[in-house]
């Protein structure tokens, strides 16, 4: 019989990718969201494809599955600080009570449950790059707060299933990821500059452009994420690109991907902007055997097309 997996925010950006793979992989997967920020095109290709079965539904209410589920992969959430900022409330309440629903379902069903954490647990931080044991740097009432304490009570209160409960459970702590999916108006740093790009418009540093992040492709998290599914480990695991670029350097590198020779536009750094964010990914390189392989040359060109037929659609000419 064919294992079974559900993937909550399975139209989003990761999870629909993670619903392709697990099909891909010979599961039955079952994608449930309440389509706030996720797409149904996300999933299109999926529908009509044996073993899938998607179920519009917000995770925070009682979640019923009929059948037997070997995993469920919690990644509804909105994850761009755009969205904390338009959905703070329920940015909460999906860390929080969705989280209780999943545990809750995974312990019916005895399944084993991963939880999409994040590197946001680590605030803006004070040690880096990031190792798991360093705690993080979290203000808990700035507009990220929303975001990053939900993820940090979904990380207790997973932990406390395993504990009470002897729930199976594994907890990734994702870093910045990109590739086709993303949505092209989530205000996160990608899909904005690719945009700009292609348009022609000046492309948008927020503050002076020296913050960090390191950037990691789709396909080599998804990768990650399914071996850490696949192994023992409890405590959460770090998976990203340890790439490190700052900001400015990024809009370079996209500006001469797209083609656009207009200017750079410097704009008000975003509060609890985080100054630096490179994962430390020793520990999935020792367990899971698992480290990045497209370099962002590579991964960028693969979603150039992408976003070349968003702009077009959202412009009108497609
Ligand atoms: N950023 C930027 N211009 C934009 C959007 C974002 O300079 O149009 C910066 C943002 O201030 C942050 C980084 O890019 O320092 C990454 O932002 P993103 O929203 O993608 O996610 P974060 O890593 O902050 O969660």
């Amino acid at each position: 019989m064919k294992e079974r997996a559900l993937i909550t925010g399975g139209a989003g950006f990761l999870g629909s990718h993670l619903c392709e793979r697990l099909l891909d992989d010979g599961l039955e997967v079952i994608a449930m969201d309440n389509l706030l920020t996720g797409d149904l095109q996300n999933l299109e290709h999926l529908f009509g494809v044996e073993g899938f079965t998607f179920v519009k539904q917000d995770v925070t209410n009682f979640i019923h599955v009929a059948g037997k589920l070997d995993y469920i992969l919690h990644f509804a959430s909105p994850a761009s600080p755009i969205d904390y900022l338009e959905l703070p409330i329920q940015t909460l309440k999906v860390g929080s009570l969705g989280t209780h629903k999943v545990l809750g379902l995974a312990k019916d069903k005895g399944a084993r449950v991963l939880m999409a954490s994040t590197s946001e647990c680590y605030g803006d931080p004070l040690v880096h790059p990031q190792p798991e044991s360093y705690w993080g740097n979290v203000n808990p009432v700035g507009p990220r707060g929303v975001y990053d304490e939900a993820k940090r009570f979904a990380e207790a209160m997973t932990m406390g299933y395993h504990r009470f409960h002897g729930l199976e459970t594994r907890i990734v702590r994702i870093f910045n990821t990109y590739g086709p999916r993303m949505r092209l108006n989530d205000g996160r740093v990608l899909p904005a500059f690719m945009a700009q790009g292609l348009r022609g418009e000046d492309m948008t540093v927020f503050g002076d452009g020296s913050q960090t992040r390191s950037f990691c492709y789709v396909d080599d998290l998804v990768e990650g994420i399914l071996r850490l599914l696949r192994s023992d480990e409890v405590y959460p695991t770090n998976i990203g690109n340890p790439a490190e670029m700052t900001i400015l350097q990024f809009a370079e590198k996209v500006r001469e991907l797209t083609g656009n020779r207009s200017k750079i536009a410097f704009r008000d750094l975003p509060e609890d902007d985080p100054k630096v964010r490179q994962p430390d990914i020793s520990k999935a390189r020792k367990l899971l055997g698992w480290e990045p392989k497209v370099g962002l040359d590579e991964g960028l060109r693969k979603t150039l097309g992408y976003f070349q037929g968003k702009v077009a659609a959202a412009d009108g000419r497609q």
